[in-house]
């Protein structure tokens, strides 16, 4: 058999192992096996491909990437996203960065630096009128920090403290680890013999291909990356963001140093991260899942305008009155299917409606097809690709699925074959990737 891909053509590939449908337990109500989703591992995802699926509901930790079933779910995660030029902090999101400032600078440097630079009566009122995003994430940065000599001191005036933010690969570092091992022991109160370097890294160094190979370099940033701060030399915060044509994805909202929990560290990195958006030349910034019924994820909500997905039709509904409304009532919504329902003459009409969501059913052992989990292709969607010629992975060398022996006698809607398995995997990666992708199984 000879190569049915060039080399050129598998870079471009993204590749996925199928891990299949599972129920775990909730890490926000804590119920034992509340949540439902559709699994998949790979250590080789293009941001591109990454952006598509983001869209379609995945989220990644590490090299896991999954779905949720937001209908089987006892606390349905939604992907939320807002676009970076039209944001409009609000007043405690500026006071946040204000604040922030001015414990950076101190208030001798304030004072000093008002005498010897004194700002223009324009720059004042201007100031005074309009908050200006980006001019406040970067004021206190040491580098934007003006250093006039002091004449009574004759010294450089220094601020109170060194304040820098650098992105950097999402290399490990044992000050990462340990600024990382401190958070989780101290706000999580978790045991520090948990975690090893290798979980950290795992954690969060993993799963996304990254571009350019330096971060000094012009280039747009696609992948995984890490955005540094820095106090006084001493590593004090680590976000980890995913890069992606058009979105900036927080990954880990923030690897803090309780130390400064004070400062609200993720009501600054979220800002500095939208404003990073625009400066970067992307368009969307994407914090995650929004959890209506989790009180502490509704601060995503306070960041405006912000969007929510549509778990069917893949639609940005914006996060306003009425969608909370509907929130509160039910906890699973998607607009599209209100509106397809409100269409119908009569319920009963629906005809070959989805699983209902509280059936008695285990859902494990269901095909994907049968469950109708929301935003996945359905059966005849998948017959119409051509699933025997994706490709597989099979110790290093590309193959088609209709080479495996018994490919052709298998059913699609059968979860326990390989061609259901594969099926599935096509059905939650959608059409787009589906076509620059390849599958990983037996390796
Ligand atoms: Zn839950």
């Amino acid at each position: 058999m000879g190569t049915i891909i060039d080399a050129e053509q598998a870079r471009k590939l993204s590749l996925f192992r199928p891990l299949g449908y599972q129920r775990n337990s909730c890490g926000y109500c804590h119920s034992e096996n509340g949540s439902a989703s559709y699994y998949a591992s790979s250590v080789s995802v293009r941001p591109a491909h990454y952006e598509e699926l983001v869209n379609r509901g995945w989220r990644r930790s590490g090299p896991l990437y999954y779905k949720q079933n937001p209908q089987r779910s006892c606390c349905p995660h939604y992907s939320i996203r807002l676009e970076a030029s039209d944001f409009k902090p609000r007043k405690d999101q500026r006071k946040a960065i204000n604040r922030w400032n001015k414990f950076v600078l101190g208030p001798e440097y304030i004072r000093r630096a008002a005498y010897l630079c004194p700002k223009t009566r324009e720059e004042k009122k201007r100031r005074k009128c309009n908050f200006d995003l980006f001019d406040a994430v970067h004021e206190a940065e040491y580098s934007n920090v003006k250093r006039p000599i002091d004449p009574k001191t004759k010294k450089l005036l220094e601020p109170a403290h060194r304040f820098e933010v650098n992105i950097e690969g999402d290399s490990i570092s044992q000050a990462k680890f340990e600024l990382f091992l401190k958070y989780q022991t101290t706000i999580h109160k978790e045991d520090v013999s948990k975690w090893q370097t290798k979980d950290f890294k795992r954690f969060l160094c993993s799963g996304m291909k990254r571009s350019p190979p330096n971060a000094q370099s012009q280039e747009k940033k696609l992948g995984s990356w890490h955005q540094c701060y820095r106090l006084d030399g001493k590593l004090i915060a680590v976000a980890v963001l995913d890069l992606m044509p058009n979105g900036l994805s927080s990954v880990y909202i923030l690897s803090y140093d309780p130390d400064y929990e004070q400062w609200e560290f993720g009501k600054l990195s979220a800002l500095r991260e939208i404003a990073l958006t625009s400066e970067g030349g992307y368009q969307y910034y994407y914090m995650g899942y929004y959890i209506h019924t989790c009180q502490k994820m509704r601060y995503k909500g306070s960041f405006r305008p912000q969007y929510l997905l549509d778990p069917e039709s893949h639609a940005w509904d914006p996060l306003d009155s009425e969608l909370s409304k509907k929130l509160d009532e039910r906890p699973y919504v998607s607009l599209s299917r209100d509106r397809k329902l409100a269409h119908l003459d009569a319920p009963e009409s629906a005809g070959n409606n989805p699983v209902d969501a509280d059936a008695e059913i285990n859902d494990e052992e269901v095909s994907l097809f049968d469950l109708h989990m929301p935003g996945v292709l359905t059966l005849e969607q998948v017959k119409a690709l051509d699933l025997d010629h994706w490709l597989l992975v099979v110790q290093g060398t590309f193959v088609h699925m209709i080479d495996l022996v018994g490919w052709e006698g298998m059913t699609m809607n059968d979860p326990q074959s390989v061609k259901g398995i594969v099926a599935e995997l096509a059905a939650a990666l959608g059409p787009e990737v589906y076509k620059e992708s390849a599958v990983v199984l037996f390796d």
